[in-house]
């Protein structure tokens, strides 16, 4: 049995970056870059002012000034600043030629002269550069503003369109089919026969894929039955980069998944050291040219194939759809009460973990609360959690108040 580090180890090392294609900045979010994006010019372009206020030249000091002229935002001073002058100014507008300094206009008094001419009342000295942004000061020219390999947020997007990009090459969606195997299953809307239950592991999995940023296709129920198992197969293969099946993974004598994927391709693994989910499949598929597709062959129970897909497959979209840093984050979580561990396998203990001020010393810290009754066929230890913790194996419980790590599934 393989641990789980060495096994998203090895599926890394499997899943290549998918091509880059240029989309249009609105189609971008949740998308990863392909190439860095660079700044070629200076963010502000020119010296901007900070405040609405006045332009000055500092050294003239606190006094009443004649007011020579106004620049606002978007339009450029027609006129240099004298020493023993000042002139209006809004945020974002560009200094004008002469001055070295904005003193804002909470600082400062406007006065009517006798002639009807304008005159200001500085009250405060400013140090020169006071109240603006020099060139470059919030993005130098040629800085790389967002890395090949980041996930496009809002904030990168902002960030493009601060640098002027109106499309961005991004790495094409990756293809995920998911493909539902069983006899007893059926799609959810049609009647239960004898023996039969509803396929949760095709929903789950389709907006878990979509989630993490997929194309996802819909590869249907195959029954356990081998020509149909492998056309059903062969047919997903070929409108995906990447597959997943559920099911027909363990050790029962319909259980055709292990097989098929010898005949077709390369397992890299097919049996992991943890709980739930130890019997899981990876393999690679060489068709016709092009990068090998990659092929989860998913254990059947609910649980045990959402737990191994956050686990292993969230990491490969995310690695072919181009991101550097794949997988869950993990944050450190206090147990809100007892926990049992396996003697024999580290296991990922479904619970909703909440911040919580004063705990680790008063610093505030994650308080994960287990979602009861762990069985690997019982999805509801999934229903709103937010969290895996990642328990090792070992014979006596941990106690209320021990620290684990967590990976967050939000
Ligand atoms: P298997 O790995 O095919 O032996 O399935 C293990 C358990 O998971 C069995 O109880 C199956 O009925 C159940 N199971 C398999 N596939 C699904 C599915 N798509 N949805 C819900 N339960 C499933
Ligand atoms: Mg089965």
């Amino acid at each position: 049995m393989l641990p789980v580090a060495e096994a998203l180890a090895i599926v890394l090392a499997a899943a290549q970056p998918l091509r880059a294609e240029e989309v249009a900045l609105d189609a971008a979010a949740g998308r990863i870059a392909a190439q860095d994006l660079v700044a070629a010019e200076p963010l502000p372009p020119f010296v901007a002012s900070v405040k609405d206020g006045y332009a000055v030249v500092a050294s003239d000091g606190p006094g009443l000034y004649p007011l020579v002229g106004s620049v606002t935002a978007g339009r450029v001073a027609d006129f240099a600043l004298a020493p023993g002058q000042v002139a209006y100014i809004t945020t974002g507008a560009p200094l004008p030629p002469g001055a070295d300094a904005v003193v804002m206009v909470e600082e400062s008094e406007r006065l009517a002269g006798a002639d009807g001419a304008q005159q200001v009342r500085i009250r405060r000295a400013a140090a020169p550069g006071q109240d603006l942004r020099p060139v470059g000061a919030d993005v130098a020219q040629g800085a790389v503003v967002v890395a090949a390999g980041t996930r496009l947020g809002p904030a990168e997007i902002g960030m493009a369109a601060t640098v002027g990009c109106a499309r961005v090459a991004v790495h094409a969606r990756p293809r995920v089919g998911i493909l539902s195997t069983g006899d007893e299953l059926v799609a959810p809307g049609a009647a239960l026969g004898p023996g039969a239950i509803h396929d949760s592991n095709g929903p789950m999995l389709r907006a878990a894929a979509a989630k993490a940023g997929a194309a996802v296709i819909d590869c249907g129920i195959a029954r356990d039955e081998p020509a149909a198992l492998a056309a059903a197969f062969q047919r997903a293969l070929a409108q995906c980069d990447l597959l997943i099946t559920t099911g027909g993974v363990s050790m029962g004598e319909l259980d055709l998944i292990r097989g098929l994927l010898e005949q077709s391709g390369t397992i890299h693994f097919g049996r992991l050291l943890l709980k739930p989910g130890k019997p899981c499949v990876f393999a690679t598929v060489q068709v016709r040219s092009g990068a090998p597709k990659l092929v989860f062959g998913l254990p059947g129970n609910p649980v045990s194939s959402l737990v191994t897909f956050y686990l292993l497959v969230l990491p490969a979209i995310e690695r072919l759809a181009g991101r550097r840093n794949p997988g869950l984050r993990r944050v450190r979580a206090q147990l809100a009460g007892p926990l049992r561990l396996d003697p024999t396998r580290p296991e990922y203990h479904r619970a909703h973990v909440v911040w919580q001020d004063g705990l680790h010393g008063g610093a505030g810290g994650w308080l994960a609360q287990s979602t009861g009754n762990q069985a690997s066929s019982r999805l509801l230890s999934l229903v709103g959690a937010n969290a895996l913790l990642e328990l090792p194996q070992g014979d006596a419980p941990l106690p209320a108040g021990a620290i684990v790590p967590a990976l967050l599934l939000d």
